[in-house]
């Protein structure tokens, strides 16, 4: 099989992003996004080679609009000739993925119904995986799923205190996402600690607008943050992540929520947004804290970081052994403030920073940013377009023994 390069693409309701990846390199030949589908705003950007072009999209502005501007894009660069694949990010695969998978009418089937799980994702993944079909008929495309590096959990980790019968006939368990994204960065961990992944045990935190932080034991993921949907676990951009649930029953009972209330209060209006009443934004509420001292702002990071470090903390519980801890994630990769933070409270498990590393280790910059007498903390870039690149084409290699 000739894996020349991979098409990436991670299709969300709104937007699509795409790389055109060669897997054996790294190297990105190609990337963009289409964002504002949907509407007359739609557009897309296109990066070639320190090259950046935007182009406004046809009627019906939607996301098979935007992948045949793409296509001809790709077209005009000659490059069309070195795509072998379409790997697809798609975010919920339930019990029965835990592998990249090629996309066969089964396969499809298995992601529709797995969107009553992941109802804001899959169907857009899906949209994706179809008008690609249209685009590019005769590549074979694949499906690496958020959920797989999860898949290893242990029962005790992904069983909810809830009945039985209610995860074996209905799925009702923790899966975790991320996946792509943890997995990642804890092999760049490994090579940093010159040996393989299957002898390290992390805790990496990818802290973006969705966070999670995931243990990983002997290399495989044993405990994560997210649960049966990306709400649980810690305060997010927007999201409220764990709530006594006996609140949305107040809020139903009481205060005149409706269940769509809830749930546009728990996704989009709650985490950091909700509590600064300012912004979802690290870098906005950081601004307002540090330089106009905003009562709200500082409580939202503070609550934030406090909520991250009692996650990593009660992650020992699954190690015997810790090699190290992984920032990642556009506020683990880029905010200094938030990770001293985290670490100060974290002094127990014998992490502690060095605040000179830490300040110079941001905007795509990585590195161990302890001191030397702590355990080892890095902040590595992730990048979930390779590994989907990387696992695509190992897996059409395997395919074609
Ligand atoms: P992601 O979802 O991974 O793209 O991350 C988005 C989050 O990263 C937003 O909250 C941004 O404010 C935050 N972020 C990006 N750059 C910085 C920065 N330089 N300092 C603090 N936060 C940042």
């Amino acid at each position: 099989m000739n894996t020349n390069a991979i098409l990436v693409i991670n299709c969300g309701s709104s937007s699509v992003k795409f790389s055109l990846i060669k897997p054996a390199s790294g190297e990105t030949l190609l990337s963009g996004l289409a964002e504002c589908l949907l509407s007359t705003d739609a557009k897309v950007t296109i990066k070639q080679q320190g090259d950046k072009k935007t182009y406004k999209l046809p009627d019906p502005f939607d996301h098979q609009a935007a992948l045949s501007v793409l296509v001809v894009q790709l077209q005009q660069l000659n490059l069309v000739k070195d795509i072998s694949a379409i790997g697809h990010r798609v975010v919920h695969g339930g019990e029965k993925y835990s592998q990249p998978t090629l996309i066969t009418t089964e396969v499809e089937q298995a992601i529709s119904q797995l969107a009553k799980l992941a109802p804001l994702h899959n169907p857009a993944n899906l949209i994706g995986i179809k008008a690609c079909q249209a685009a590019f008929d005769c590549l074979p495309q694949v499906a690496v799923f958020d959920t797989a590096f999860h898949q290893s959990m242990p029962e005790k980790a992904y069983m909810y205190g809830l009945p039985y019968s209610l995860y074996k006939e209905h799925g009702i368990r923790r899966y975790g996402f991320h996946g792509t994204s943890h997995y990642f960065v804890a092999n760049q961990a490994a090579k940093q600690l010159n040996k393989p992944l299957a002898q390290c045990n992390l805790i990496s935190a990818h802290l973006g607008n969705g966070c999670s932080v995931t243990v990983i034991k002997n290399g495989e993921s044993v405990d994560t943050s997210m649960g049966m949907t990306p709400g649980e676990g810690l305060i997010m951009g927007t999201r409220c992540g764990d709530l006594d649930t006996g609140i949305i029953f107040h809020l139903v009972d009481n205060l005149g929520y409706s269940i769509s209330d809830v749930d546009k209060l728990v996704n989009k209006e709650s985490g950091l947004v909700g509590i600064s009443d300012l912004s979802n934004d690290c870098r906005t509420l950081e601004n307002a804290m540090l330089e106009d001292n905003h009562v709200q702002a500082t409580l939202a990071l503070t609550v934030f970081c406090y909520r991250i470090a009692k996650s990593i903390a009660s992650y020992s519980a699954s190690l015997t052994q810790l090699d190290g801890l992984v920032f990642t994630g556009g506020i683990g990769e880029n905010s200094s403030w938030v990770r001293t933070e985290i670490v100060k409270q974290l002094g127990l498990l014998n992490f502690s920073l060095d605040e000179e590393k830490n300040q110079a280790t941001r905007f795509g910059a990585s590195g161990n940013i302890a001191t030397k007498n702590s355990r080892a903390c890095w902040v590595i870039a992730t990048n979930e377009e390779f590994v989907i690149a990387e696992q695509s084409a190992q897996l059409l290699t395997n395919l074609a023994k």
